[in-house]
């Protein structure tokens, strides 16, 4: 199946494949994660809680819901890895087409901006929050 991977503009084939089975390795826990935590919030108030104890589930409620709101943004941002690497076009930043580098994708294999992209794109969100 890793055969109909088209060769990357910048990344050998080794390197795109090292780099997919570290996303599907990260797809897979968070899909597993993400099926516990509701197993859990579904068994996790006992039938006689006291109103502090509702207000303790309440808010691990919300915390979890927190967590599984940023789990999914990211199995969405791996897919997106994924399909992008399905096109040729993964290791590519999207703002200015430049190569991120292979050390910047294993250690975050779902960037899309090179390096000072990603960098201006902070500063520009550093100062919005500033005005
Ligand atoms: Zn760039």
């Amino acid at each position: 199946m890793a055969d109909n991977l088209p060769d990357d503009e910048y990344l050998t084939r080794e390197e795109v494949l090292s780099l997919k089975a570290l996303l599907d390795e990260q797809l897979e826990s968070l899909l597993s994660q993400s099926k516990e935590a509701v197993n859990h919030l579904i068994d996790v108030r006992p039938p006689d809680a006291d109103v502090l104890d509702v207000a303790v589930t309440e808010s691990n409620r919300d915390f979890t819901l927190r967590m599984a709101e940023r789990e999914r943004q990211l199995v969405g941002k791996i897919r997106r890895a994924l399909e992008r690497m399905h096109d040729g076009e993964y290791g590519t930043c999207e703002s200015c087409g430049a190569e991120i580098s292979y050390g910047r994708l294993m250690a975050r294999p779902v960037a899309t901006l090179c390096i000072d992209c990603k960098t201006e794109t902070e500063q520009l969100e550093r100062r919005k929050r500033v005005f």
